[in-house]
Protein backbone atom coordinates (compact mmCIF):
# COMPACT_ATOMS: atom_id res chain seq x y z
CA UNK A 1 0.00 0.00 0.00
CA UNK A 2 1.03 3.15 -0.91
CA UNK A 3 0.62 5.72 2.04
CA UNK A 4 -2.12 8.02 2.08
CA UNK A 5 -3.53 5.92 -1.03
CA UNK A 6 -7.03 5.06 0.09
CA UNK A 7 -8.95 4.19 -3.55
CA UNK A 8 -5.80 1.37 -5.00
CA UNK A 9 -7.18 -2.43 -4.28
CA UNK A 10 -5.25 -4.02 -1.78
CA UNK A 11 -5.57 -7.62 -0.67
CA UNK A 12 -7.53 -8.82 2.46
CA UNK A 13 -8.54 -11.95 4.57
CA UNK A 14 -11.20 -11.96 6.61
CA UNK A 15 -11.13 -13.91 9.57
CA UNK A 16 -12.62 -17.10 7.92
CA UNK A 17 -9.79 -17.02 5.45
CA UNK A 18 -11.65 -16.02 2.54
CA UNK A 19 -9.32 -13.67 0.68
CA UNK A 20 -10.77 -10.80 -1.82
CA UNK A 21 -9.70 -7.26 -3.19
CA UNK A 22 -10.94 -4.02 -2.19
CA UNK A 23 -9.91 -0.71 -2.04
CA UNK A 24 -9.48 0.87 1.71
CA UNK A 25 -12.23 3.55 0.51
CA UNK A 26 -14.69 0.68 -0.18
CA UNK A 27 -13.80 -0.84 3.35
CA UNK A 28 -13.42 1.93 5.66
CA UNK A 29 -15.61 4.81 4.21
CA UNK A 30 -18.28 2.29 2.51
CA UNK A 31 -18.88 -0.64 5.18
CA UNK A 32 -18.18 -3.19 2.77
CA UNK A 33 -16.45 -6.35 3.10
CA UNK A 34 -15.81 -9.94 2.09
CA UNK A 35 -18.33 -10.85 -0.50
CA UNK A 36 -18.22 -14.56 0.91
CA UNK A 37 -19.38 -13.84 4.10
CA UNK A 38 -21.53 -10.65 3.90
CA UNK A 39 -23.11 -11.56 -0.02
CA UNK A 40 -25.89 -9.40 -1.25
CA UNK A 41 -28.45 -8.24 -0.34
CA UNK A 42 -27.27 -5.85 2.09
CA UNK A 43 -29.56 -4.32 5.30
CA UNK A 44 -27.07 -1.84 6.47
CA UNK A 45 -29.53 -0.58 8.62
CA UNK A 46 -30.02 -3.68 10.00
CA UNK A 47 -26.46 -4.74 10.49
CA UNK A 48 -25.32 -0.70 12.16
CA UNK A 49 -27.75 -1.82 15.12
CA UNK A 50 -26.44 -5.07 15.34
CA UNK A 51 -22.63 -4.44 14.77
CA UNK A 52 -20.78 -1.43 16.73
CA UNK A 53 -18.07 -1.43 13.95
CA UNK A 54 -20.06 -1.40 11.13
CA UNK A 55 -22.38 1.32 12.77
CA UNK A 56 -18.85 4.10 13.05
CA UNK A 57 -19.23 4.15 9.16
CA UNK A 58 -22.49 4.04 8.66
CA UNK A 59 -24.17 6.50 11.10
CA UNK A 60 -22.23 9.74 10.23
CA UNK A 61 -24.39 9.54 6.56
CA UNK A 62 -27.64 7.94 7.74
CA UNK A 63 -30.38 8.28 10.19
CA UNK A 64 -30.93 5.65 12.58
CA UNK A 65 -34.71 5.51 11.28
CA UNK A 66 -33.87 5.04 7.60
CA UNK A 67 -34.31 1.28 5.74
CA UNK A 68 -32.21 1.26 2.96
CA UNK A 69 -31.87 -2.35 1.26
CA UNK A 70 -29.51 -3.43 -1.53
CA UNK A 71 -29.99 -6.62 -3.78
CA UNK A 72 -28.54 -7.76 -7.02
CA UNK A 73 -31.17 -5.18 -8.95
CA UNK A 74 -28.45 -1.99 -8.05
CA UNK A 75 -25.86 -3.91 -10.18
CA UNK A 76 -28.49 -3.85 -13.33
CA UNK A 77 -27.01 -2.04 -16.49
CA UNK A 78 -23.78 -1.46 -14.35
CA UNK A 79 -21.57 -3.23 -17.07
CA UNK A 80 -23.22 -1.43 -20.27
CA UNK A 81 -22.47 1.36 -18.52
CA UNK A 82 -18.48 0.18 -18.05
CA UNK A 83 -18.25 -1.33 -21.78
CA UNK A 84 -19.89 1.57 -23.53
CA UNK A 85 -18.37 4.75 -21.49
CA UNK A 86 -21.94 5.88 -20.94
ZN1 LIG B 1 -15.25 -14.24 4.55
Amino acid sequence: MRKGDLTAKLSWKCAFGHEFEASPTLVLLGGHWCPHCLPAPWNYDEEAKRNPFFAQVWYPLHEKNEANYYDESIFAGLEETFTTGR
